[in-house]
């Protein structure tokens, strides 16, 4: 067969994507109709695709590309660690050393007493170490009982089984036998969408209050773990009310319950702290983390554990493991693309400078007609589109219909923003500039009033 290239015709590329390639998220026959968007190259915050189209990525590829594209550093760790060991396992006593390198690097950065760090090749494996691990402790602990897991419906922690489950996501239940049992879920602090009866901070409490009642139905002793992302990210930016994380925080304490904080998306940066959980006052058991932990150039996840859980788990034999965690070249890659966000100071650039003016510029929107809020914390944020600001109405017929003409409108404008139902999200990479900070909104308005004219 013939092996295309990027440069190879657009058309080409499409047919041949579309005939062998099953693509997750993503309808097979929409697909063969419409061909997909080949994206050849990157540098800096910009795509280009088949077609030479330059493209400013609003989302960091998919919420990972902190540090931007192109970084050759990255490139020449891998190749390096590549020569000098390509793989071994960290299974039965063995180890090497860029992943003790990146457990110990982790630790550091990590808040607190989180010390210890269980690798995996993605965020949904993480979590699923996760899932396996709380359970693991309760066991140690004497107390096995204690197996429920309640997160919150319209969270996104992963796409496997196990992490699908403590998902919240009812489209994805719907398919392949999940939840799995033990997994109970709460409502989300989604304040637009389901809070408008009272103030955002009454309603942060109230939903907070949501898991003392579901720990006190299910009953304490049977309860392990709360797992939540600090903000929920593909459910759409969801930053919750101030009240929220500190009643959440009273809970588990009150209750002796493991949080999980899952910082995949919220870590190394998006939210202008290296964790979500710093910016939230968050104090995890456990933290999951992958993404933004190599920019995505390498797959790589991982469970950062504190000495409280890691030092009952060390008791046992813990059963677990994937043939690629702590992969040398994953790592190696992972601890270059953190000391470029730690020397280049970019945590900290985005804390005092591009993620302010972001914020400015992105919240400049709210006076469009088609949007009800704006909602932003460092470099992650979105916007509820509706018909009517006044009641926070939803769009009537097929939800996420507006969304929709709203990100093709984007495609067409040459800025990539997500919509999740009828929120349209951003994430840049953490590098973008004020100066494409202003052309990423004002493709956005444009984007916005081309959706409008569509709507009406
Ligand atoms: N957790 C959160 C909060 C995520 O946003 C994601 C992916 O988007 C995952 C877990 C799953 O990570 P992965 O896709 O690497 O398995």
């Amino acid at each position: 067969m013939t092996i295309l290239t990027p440069n190879s015709p657009t058309a080409e590329l499409q047919a041949l994507d579309a005939a062998h390639h099953m693509h997750p998220f993503t309808q097979g026959v929409e697909l063969a109709e419409k061909g997909a968007r080949i994206i050849t190259r990157a540098d800096g915050c910009w795509l280009t695709d088949s077609d030479g189209n330059r493209i400013l990525d609003g989302m960091a590829g998919l919420w990972c590309v902190n540090i931007g594209y192109g970084r050759t550093e990255l490139a020449d760790a891998a190749h390096r660690q590549m020569l000098d060991l390509p793989f071994y396992n960290t299974f039965f006593q063995t180890s090497h050393v860029p992943a003790l390198n990146l457990a110990a690097k982790l630790a550091e950065l990590a808040p607190v007493d989180l010390n210890h760090v269980f690798f995996a090749g993605s965020g949904s494996e993480a979590n699923d170490t996760n899932l396996r691990m709380v359970r693991t402790y309760w066991q140690e602990k004497g107390q096995p009982e204690r197996q429920v897991i309640i997160s919150r419906w319209n969270a996104y922690h992963g796409s496997s089984v196990g992490s699908g489950s403590l998902g919240g996501m009812k489209g994805m239940h719907a398919q392949g036998g999940m939840p799995i049992p033990g997994i109970h879920h709460i409502d989300q602090p989604h304040w637009w969408a389901e809070g408008g009866y009272s103030t955002p901070e009454a309603f942060g409490l109230e939903r907070a209050q949501a898991l003392e009642t579901a720990i006190l139905e299910i009953g304490p002793e049977k309860v392990a773990a709360f797992i939540a992302e600090p903000v929920q990210g593909a459910g759409g930016v969801i930053i919750p009310p101030d009240t929220y994380w500190p009643e959440i925080q009273r809970i588990v304490d009150k209750y002796d319950i493991l949080l999980i904080a899952d910082e995949v998306i919220c870590g190394f940066g998006r939210t202008g702290n290296w964790f979500g959980s710093e910016t939230f006052g968050i104090k995890p058991d456990i933290m999951t983390v992958a993404k933004g932990l190599s920019s995505g150039y390498q797959p790589i996840g991982a469970s950062i554990v504190s000495d409280k859980v890691a030092s009952v788990i060390g008791n046992t034999e813990f059963n677990h493991g994937y043939t690629y965690s702590g992969h040398p070249v994953a790592c190696a890659v992972a601890l270059e693309n953190l000391r470029i966000l730690e020397e280049e100071g970019i945590v900290e650039r985005v804390r005092n400078e591009t993620a302010p003016y972001l914020k400015e510029r992105f919240e400049s929107l709210a006076d469009h007609p088609l949007v009800g809020e704006v909602k932003i914390v460092g470099m992650m944020g979105s916007l509820a589109l509706t018909p009517d600001k006044a009641t926070r109405a939803a769009f009537a017929a097929d939800a996420g219909t507006a969304g929709f003409i709203c990100r093709e409108r984007c495609f067409a404008n040459n800025l990539i923003m997500r919509h999740v139902g009828d929120r349209m999200v951003i994430s840049p990479p953490l590098v973008i500039s004020k100066e494409e900070i202003d052309t990423l909104v004002t493709r956005a308005r444009l984007s916005l009033d081309e959706a409008l004219e569509r709507l009406q």
